[in-house]
């Protein structure tokens, strides 16, 4: 996990040791560089889940990227592949940035797993970084972030990023804008995958800070492939069957944003296809994008979602700012039925006058149009 609730995540994994430059032969000259970051290891365990085993986190998401790693090097000539780890050892957060930098990385991903104090929550989400405040979520960086100052020299080490306010990183971010619109293209790919051929529940891109995809300099992404917090999905999680299913989704994934990017100035580059048929669902149109929330309160000033008697009992709180009111929602979802339930669910939740809104690319559009766009 890279601590709950979304918006801002800030990720920090510790580590004291020098950077593992692993697993990396390749028989092209000019190779798709890909490192793949399993989150956490060593001393930090990531989430226990359930607890009923003592496999936890840093062992799940290890395990998937060493299966990820292996289709891609049987089915990939072109990919040079480094790995942050490949044992149960902790690389500072720093240092797993770092291995994208030095090595002109072409993309990041960083595998985690998720978990809520509400053992019902369930489904897979990709954590891209945020460009503007009112789309990232300063909970989930404060959290995230938490971690950062465990890590040894950890005010030398991260003097250029503010712990103390995640948000004010964004404006740096701004100078990656093409490389986060990049990011957002991988991230729908995971959602894609990671639902049809993971069998996962769609929780969606969520924009936030997280400090190995605000310091690469290279398209990063975060996924968390499930809760394991959730017993059902934990058990899946902990599967043969469902760490195949999930590091064949991440492949597939890789595989479109590669043939969508690098493919196409190294033409021959590809050997072999994919190794497993994909139930095709259908890519979401980087055109328009209409989106659904449900709008809980608005208020004048920033409220603090883990006190206010109303938002502390959600746990996917985010907001935009309106003229001069800061507005809660709920997380947005791309059909209006799934936001029909989230407001049947706040309104049970005491949110008597909560209502639906919808955005078309980001920007707020009447409700109808929306619906009219989304043909419901
Ligand atoms: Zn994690």
């Amino acid at each position: 996990m890279f601590f709950k609730i979304r918006k801002i995540v800030f990720l920090s994994l510790v580590g004291l040791f020098s950077i593992p430059v692993l697993g990396q032969e390749t028989t092209s000259d000019d190779p798709f560089v890909l490192v793949i970051d399993p989150g956490h290891g060593g001393a930090d365990a990531g989430t226990l889940g359930t607890r009923r085993t003592k496999v936890y986190e840093k062992h799940v998401v290890l395990d998937v990227a060493l299966r990820l790693e292996k289709l891609i090097k049987d089915n990939m000539k072109d990919v040079k592949i480094l790995m942050t780890r490949r044992t149960d050892v902790y690389p500072t957060l720093q240092s797993r940035a770092r291995l994208a930098n030095k090595n002109h990385a072409h993309l990041f991903l960083s595998i985690h797993c998720n978990a809520a104090a509400n053992s019902q929550a369930t489904g897979a989400e990709t954590l891209v970084m945020a460009t503007e405040r009112a789309s990232a979520n300063l909970e989930i960086s404060k959290r995230e972030n938490a971690y950062i100052v465990l890590e040894e020299n950890h005010q030398e080490n991260y003097k250029n990023f503010n712990i103390n306010d995640p948000l004010a990183n964004i404006g740096k971010s701004l100078e990656q804008f093409s490389t986060i619109r990049s990011s957002i293209v991988f991230a729908d790919l995971t959602q894609k995958y990671m639902c049809s051929t993971g069998g996962r529940k769609d929780r969606h891109i969520v924009q936030a800070i997280i400090y190995v995809t605000y310091a690469c300099t290279c398209p990063a992404v975060l996924v968390e492939l499930g809760f394991l917090t959730n017993p059902a999905e934990e058990a899946f999680l902990h599967s043969e069957k469902g760490k195949d299913a999930m590091a064949l989704a991440l492949f597939q994934a890789f595989k479109d944003y590669k043939a969508r990017t690098y493919d196409i100035s190294h033409p021959i580059a590809e050997v072999e296809s994919s190794p497993a048929p994909v139930a095709e669902s259908p890519v979401p149109a980087t055109s328009d994008k209409i989106e659904y929330c449900v709008q809980l309160t608005s208020s004048a000033k920033v409220l603090n979602t883990h006190t206010n008697v109303l938002l502390r009992r959600f746990s996917n709180i985010t907001y935009f700012k309106e003229g001069t009111m800061y507005k809660y929602t709920t997380a947005r979802v791309t059909s209006y039925a799934a936001a029909q339930k989230d407001l049947a669910d706040a309104r049970k939740k005491g949110a008597k006058d909560a209502f639906i809104i919808a955005f078309k690319n980001n920007e707020k559009i009447n409700v109808n149009t929306a619906r009219s766009l989304t043909g419901e």
